[in-house]
């Protein structure tokens, strides 16, 4: 990651570099982060490893955070509808790598909101969505940093199940950047 450019990596994105091999230069990077964290730590044995799932999920922000202090972001992508307080995603399946979980329960293992899965039943909104708010938004998994919508009507409309898209079809609906980032970071948690 040490000479990795944002600018550059945003502007390869926008000539043309999004999709398809090879991969894009904002998923590549994400990928080496977390996938070189796991690999170093794959000989030191399981705390390690959960260790360095730790690692992955604060590499993929600082890469995130690196991506919006850039002007091309700030004035080349629209802004995001999500907000505190708003939740739909945490209403539907999100999922997370095995290794995420086993990560977010040796964390939780200190903290009161392990109580919360208690009551958890298949179908209820996420456990950890607490008076509108994650209540592990430390330790949540890279997915739930992945999603950014330009529309909240979209995240109602999965709720809802309703086949409504926004213009251009679901990628249309996110901000790309961070699903790069941070869906780049999860296929690095399997190198
Ligand atoms: S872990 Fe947090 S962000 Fe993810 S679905 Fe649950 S409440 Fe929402």
């Amino acid at each position: 990651m040490s000479d990795f450019n944002a600018a550059a990596a945003l502007a390869a994105m926008k000539s043309g570099g999004r999709g398809g091999p090879p991969p894009p230069p904002l998923e590549q990077a994400a990928f080496d982060a977390a996938g070189s964290a796991v690999m170093a730590a794959l000989p030191r044995g399981a705390d390690a490893v959960l260790d360095a799932v730790v690692t992955a999920w604060g590499r993929a922000d600082r890469l995130f955070d690196t991506i919006r202090a850039t002007p091309a972001f700030a004035l080349g992508v629209a802004p995001a509808a999500c907000k505190k307080g708003c939740g739909w995603c945490c209403h539907q399946p999100i999922g997370a790598a095995a290794i995420e979980v086993l990560a977010m329960a040796r964390a939780l293992a200190d903290r009161p909101q392990a109580a919360l899965v208690a009551d958890w039943k298949p179908g209820a909104p996420c456990a950890f969505l607490k008076d509108g708010a994650c209540s592990v938004y430390d330790i949540r998994p890279l997915k739930c940093r992945s999603l950014w919508h330009l529309d909240v009507r979209h995240c109602m409309a999965k709720y809802a199940n309703l086949p409504v898209m926004a213009a251009g079809g679901v990628s249309a609906a996110f901000q790309l950047e961070p699903k790069m980032i941070y869906e780049g970071a999860l296929k690095g948690l399997a190198p």
